[in-house]
């Protein structure tokens, strides 16, 4: 069994105070909902804040994106082995909002996911079509491009220290979200890609969708079958809203092993 994971992705928000009272309502809203996995992904300078608070708590914590390279001369970048120091245990790579301002190729992608696996995180791998792309019929082509990407850098077998982020770039912010068939049939789409490769890899793999999951949308999205949790952007910024997706997460998920 899948257990359901709910991500939050704080963008480039915050502050200081803000991060404080969002954390404390998280560990208050969700202390009974212990039938998911909840992750906080903070912008880097707040890495130590969310720490402090969380440590000891099942909360657990992550950057948005980190360098594909250990160390050396890369002004301005963060590396995988700087995020675990701060206790990180999940990374973003590949959003598309990275992807779309040319930072981030289908290959760097899977360069970060093999540096961050290989230095202990649980890299969050995001892929999705534009909505061109949509238009065009074109999901199924984007997507299996973008996983391909990673699986030939770091073979499937290593894939499986990952989680998977369906997040089509149409539903990223724009208040459409998929509707929840279109979503599963996707994710059925791409887990059944991954069972062809690995059985076991596919059948384990938690697969999310990302793209306006809101508290009204959460629990049936969450009831489809493929579909094992949600990466949350503007949403999370609203305590009580983010609250409520991860308790439609709890609900429909199970205990712990
Ligand atoms: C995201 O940025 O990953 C995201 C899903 O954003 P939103 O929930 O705002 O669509």
């Amino acid at each position: 069994m899948r257990r359901k994971l709910v991500v939050a992705n704080r963008k480039m928000h915050g502050t200081i105070p803000d991060n404080r009272a969002f954390l404390e309502g998280l560990l208050e809203g969700t202390r009974d909902c212990r039938n998911s996995d909840y992750v906080v992904c903070f912008p880097h300078p707040y890495l130590y804040q969310a720490q402090s608070i969380l440590t000891g708590t099942p909360i657990a914590w992550g950057g948005q994106n980190m360098s594909r390279h250990e160390a050396g001369p890369y002004t301005g970048s963060v590396s995988p082995g700087m995020l675990v120091e701060l206790g990180c245990a999940y990374v973003i790579i590949g959003h598309s909002e990275r992807r779309s301002r040319g930072h981030d190729s289908d290959n760097s992608v899977g360069e970060r996911f093999q540096v961050a696996a290989k230095a202990g995180l649980k890299p969050i791998f995001c892929m999705g079509e534009t909505l061109e792309e949509y238009e065009q019929g074109l999901t199924d082509l984007v997507t299996i491009r973008q996983l391909n990407a990673v699986i030939q850098q770091v073979g499937i077998k290593n894939l499986a220290q990952g989680i998977l982020a369906y997040e089509p770039v149409w539903a990223i912010g724009t208040g459409k979200a998929a509707s929840p068939e279109h979503a599963q049939s996707i994710l059925h789409f791409l887990r059944g890609y991954l069972i062809l490769k690995d059985p076991e890899v596919g059948e384990n793999m938690r697969i999310l969708y990302g793209g306006s999951l809101k508290a009204h949308n959460a629990a049936e999205l969450f009831s489809m079958p493929d579909i094992d949790g949600g990466l949350v952007g503007g949403a999370s910024l609203d305590t009580e809203e983010f609250v409520e997706i991860c308790r439609a997460a709890s609900s429909a998920g199970f205990p712990a092993a």
